[in-house]
């Protein structure tokens, strides 16, 4: 057999058929790119382009591990949310696009112009940074429980230039005294045996970030019935939470005090998350 040369073309045909699962094209590109510095669009225009032995080394190193499970965001060390490229590691979650639907509503608030923000469980700060590159005038908190993540989040926001002040808090727990024109939250909420936690990206991010009790309910629990006593009046607490739980968390707002209470849904029009 003649050995035939290891083109970018060649190379992502077959790192696609090792890798398979949902997006194996998609992949192999980003991890391509990754590896050889050069831009996804390149491969399309210049096909044959030969990387050096090196650097197809390392590409085929990174789609072992892709291979053996390990999500491509953890491989390249960045995630894109809300076109900000976010700096991810293993002690967060990575920022899902259906996050981005809670980030548009509370865009869409009737907020004052200069409003107090909070991110409660912030990770890698996507939802903080995210409301910052739209609202300057706005003052945002975040705050973690990890000190990984409370570095992680503060890291990215200097990067990009944003003044969140991110605070390590076990959600309310320690926060200076302050009241919030808006609270925002994507806090665990994956019951404890789901099997969804077997699949997937979620085996390789910290449960801790993902897993609240037998029904996925206890932080969420914790926060809607602490979240008034940190509101202005008049102010907004936005959750997100899985897509069977709107009507659970509707009663607990309800019992809370919070009016206006509604649950909206993500991208695939699934309940996502609840404002009140
Ligand atoms: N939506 C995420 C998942 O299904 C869970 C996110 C969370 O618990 N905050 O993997």
């Amino acid at each position: 057999m003649t050995d035939t040369p290891d083109t970018c073309e060649k190379l992502l045909i077959d790192a696609a058929d090792t890798i398979g699962g949902e997006s194996p094209r998609l992949d192999a590109e980003l991890l391509l790119s990754r590896a050889t510095g050069w831009s996804r669009t390149s491969f399309r225009a210049w096909p044959e382009r030969q990387p050096s032995p090196e650097v197809i080394a390392e590409f085929r190193a990174l789609v072992q591990r892709r291979v053996r499970g390990e999500p491509v965001a953890h491989l390249l060390g960045e995630q894109e949310f809300w076109s900000l490229p976010l700096k991810v590691n293993a002690s967060t979650l990575i920022p899902r696009p259906d996050t981005e639907c809670l980030v548009e509503a509370a865009l869409a608030l009737d907020l004052p112009e200069d409003a107090r923000v909070l991110d409660l469980g912030t990770g890698t700060g996507a939802i903080a940074i995210a409301l910052a590159s739209e609202r300057p005038a706005w003052t945002i908190d975040a705050c973690d429980s990890q000190e990984s993540a409370v570095e992680l989040a503060h890291a990215n926001a200097k990067a990009l230039g944003f003044p969140i002040a991110v605070m390590r808090s076990d959600w309310f727990s320690g926060l200076p005294r302050r009241n919030y024109n808006l609270i925002v939250s994507n806090p665990p909420y994956v019951a404890e045996r789901d099997e969804h936690l077997c699949q997937g990206d979620v085996r390789f991010e910290p449960a801790s970030a993902l897993v609240a009790g037998p029904d996925g309910l206890d932080d969420i629990r914790q926060l809607v019935a602490s979240a008034p006593a940190w509101l202005e009046h008049g102010g907004w607490l936005l959750i997100e939470h899985g897509y069977d739980q709107g009507d659970a968390v509707r009663q607990l707002y309800g019992a809370a005090g919070f009016q206006a209470v509604e649950t909206r849904q993500d991208y695939g029009q699934r309940d996502r998350f609840t404002m009140g």
